[in-house]
């Protein structure tokens, strides 16, 4: 029996949530696998009922989890708060309370959505990488930060980029993990040419992969991978990287696939841990309601969490390939529609999901 949280949050959230729950149960029953359910406040909803993004309540029930699936936080409503009362902190106080260090998210490209891509055909076709990034420590929380006046009236803005070696060392196992589980190639990214901090993170990555000795491991700079991505995205398998890096380069690897709708994440802990899985998307308040939100990318975050938080890797290959039989049919969401395909709401588009589950 596993322990499942669901947070909807905002916007499109309870929509596509509606979808991940019924490809939950469905595919619990082919698998004999039983998922006991559990749905929780967080994002702008939370802030309403509670005054809080994220209440205690739901990050001890996310604590006391096998895993937690979100949609998304966020809206126009809340964005007059101040910071540390707005949905997005929901986010954050999930990831340092639950000791989220790994964010794990794939860029593949589907074959039926190639011309979503807004590079040709011949570069994206068959790119199926995965960007690993720190996410708790780096510049977004190292000391000293914030904007300093000093005694002559200038003022200074200050960050620092500063990674211990246990926290290059964790989530450097979780990249050369990863890479057994895929095809066995790692690129770990860094700027070593210019920054200290990045000497060490080449020195430890190395380090740790004599642990690793069938995973191919290559080192590249991070201005040059930005470049390689978009001119040869076929040479990555998994790339490992810091949190300001990650940050940048998810986004563009995202991108190669076109469709922002499609992409699944996963937040990882410690191993045995609860993860958190969502989509790359945020709340989307412009189609909110109106049954027009792509599901995809949430019913492909339950994928993620079938396989990189339950370890059910089978029930997760089923989910995925049933998304790709309903493109196949030439079902799809406006985000993707493309000429000679059905157009399809949110629902029928979940519908149509659950149908192909029921017939693998
Ligand atoms: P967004 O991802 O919500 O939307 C960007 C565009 O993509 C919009 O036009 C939207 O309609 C479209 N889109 C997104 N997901 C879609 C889907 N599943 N199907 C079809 N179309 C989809 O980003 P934004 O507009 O910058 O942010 C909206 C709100 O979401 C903000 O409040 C932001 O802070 C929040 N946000 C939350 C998260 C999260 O919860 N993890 C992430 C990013 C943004």
């Amino acid at each position: 029996m596993y322990r499942i949280v669901l947070l909807p949050g905002d916007g499109i959230g309870p929509e596509i949530m509606a979808v991940a729950e019924e490809v939950l149960t469905t595919i619990g029953a082919k698998f004999h696998l039983t998922f006991e359910c559990q749905t929780a406040l967080v994002g702008g909803a939370a802030i309403d009922a509670t005054g809080q993004p994220l209440p205690p309540k739901t990050l001890e029930l996310c604590q006391q989890s096998d895993a937690v699936l979100l949609a998304a936080v966020g809206g126009e409503k809340w964005d007059s708060l101040p910071s540390h009362l707005r949905p997005e902190q929901a986010l954050l106080g999930l990831r340092s309370g639950l000791n989220l260090f790994a964010n794990v998210r794939p860029a593949k490209i589907l074959p039926q959505l190639i011309d979503a891509s807004t590079l040709k055909r011949e570069v994206v076709e068959g790119v199926d990488i995965m960007v690993i990034r720190e996410l708790t420590g780096g510049i977004y929380f190292g000391q000293p930060k914030g904007i300093f006046t000093d005694s002559h009236g200038v003022r200074r803005g200050v960050n620092t980029m500063a990674y211990l070696e246990q926290e290059i060392d964790r989530i450097a196992r979780v990249g050369f993990e990863t890479a057994r589980k895929r095809r066995s190639r790692l690129c770990s990214v860094d700027k070593s040419n210019v920054l200290e901090v990045s000497q060490l993170w080449r020195e430890r990555v190395t380090t740790i992969g004599q642990d690793y000795p069938d995973v191919t491991l290559s080192h590249m700079y991070v201005d040059n991978c930005a470049m390689q991505l978009v001119r040869n995205p076929k040479q990555f398998d998994v790339i490992l990287t810091g949190n300001l890096f990650g940050d940048i380069l998810s986004d563009e690897a995202a991108m190669l696939t076109g469709s922002i709708g499609m992409l699944p994440s996963a937040s990882l802990g410690e191993p045995g841990k609860p993860g958190v899985f969502e989509p790359v998307h945020g709340s989307a308040p412009d189609i909110a309601g109106q049954d027009l939100a792509n599901p995809i990318a949430q019913v492909l975050s339950v994928a993620m969490m079938l396989r990189y938080g339950l370890n059910q890797p089978q029930a997760a290959t089923t989910i995925e390939s049933a998304v790709s039989r309903v493109l196949d049919q030439g079902l799809r969401t406006g985000d993707i529609m493309s000429p000679g395909c059905e157009r399809v709401g949110c629902r029928a588009m979940g519908e149509a999901i659950v149908a192909a589950l029921h017939q693998s």
